[in-house]
């Protein structure tokens, strides 16, 4: 199967069209005319994740965060780290595709995954995209009943199988009306508050943020970026099994079981 093909099946659910303009999401290394027999979906192309892909003869790599960062490449120098991480990926002819912003707007994305895994129902579009309005970043929904805070984020470290989440009590005890943003969705706590929110549910909150919330009446959750996002590893690689399975091509699909949160918790 050529590269530009699997290529095409992501795009056919997340567009590029539909990134963010600072993003920079697409075939980040290799040629769309390469040959792929055996395709493996991660968060990030991580060294470790590239040495397990050369393991098992993996020949294309698809990442949720783009290998060539928003700042673009100044040098490739394989001393440092993307030079050593190219070359290691160049050297064994693996290819590279990311779906960044593109893939948390798209139907079945980032957010649509992490809105069922935190028990949304009658799902809608959280922030409308710019360009694109009927398209939308970050999700709302409802859960079946309200629930304490602490018992939703209980459940959450449980279905995202993260050992801890962090919460600021903004809000009301009793939650029912949830906004989530996959990743570092900070930016959105005053949206989520004008939404009539019971409670927000992000990764990467920093202090001001919590302050901020508490100001606007709104509850938190901080599930964590990696929590929050590495559940679309398994959903886009089960996405593209069925797919290639419809263009009847044997190629297999393998999942990164390696990575890990870059944080873990220490307790006093
Ligand atoms: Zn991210």
């Amino acid at each position: 199967m050529k590269c530009q093909t699997v290529m095409g099946l992501i795009e056919k659910i997340a567009p590029k069209k539909l990134a963010e303009n600072w993003d920079n999401p697409g075939l980040q290394v290799g040629n769309p005319e390469q040959q792929v027999k055996k395709i493996m979906v991660c968060l990030d192309v991580s060294l470790p994740v590239v040495q397990k892909a050369i393991e098992k003869g993996a020949d294309m790599i698809i990442s949720h965060h783009p290998v060539v960062m928003f700042k673009g490449l100044m040098s490739i120098r394989t001393d440092a780290w993307v030079g050593k991480l190219i070359q290691a990926l160049l050297t064994h002819n693996i290819a590279v595709y990311s779906a960044h912003t593109n893939l948390d707007i798209a139907q079945g994305g980032c957010n649509d995954i992490l809105a069922r895994m935190c028990g949304l129902e009658n799902i809608d579009g959280f922030v409308p995209c710019q360009d694109y309005p009927e398209e939308s970043m970050g999700r709302i929904g409802y859960l079946s009943q309200e629930i304490l805070l602490e018992d939703y984020a209980k459940n959450i470290c449980h279905s995202l199988e993260t050992d801890c989440v962090r919460i600021v009590k903004g809000g009301r005890d009793m939650v029912k009306k949830v906004a989530l943003c996959s990743g570092a969705g900070g930016d959105f706590i005053s949206k989520a508050a004008f939404c009539g929110a019971d409670v927000y549910i992000t990764g990467d909150i920093k202090y001001h943020e919590a302050q901020q919330a508490m100001r606007q009446g709104i509850n938190l959750i901080d599930a964590g970026h990696f929590a929050t996002e590495f559940p679309v590893v398994r959903a886009l690689a089960e996405y593209l099994r069925t797919e290639i399975r419809k263009l009847d091509q044997a190629v297999e699909v393998i999942e990164d079981d390696i990575s890990k949160d870059y944080f873990s918790i220490v307790l006093k």
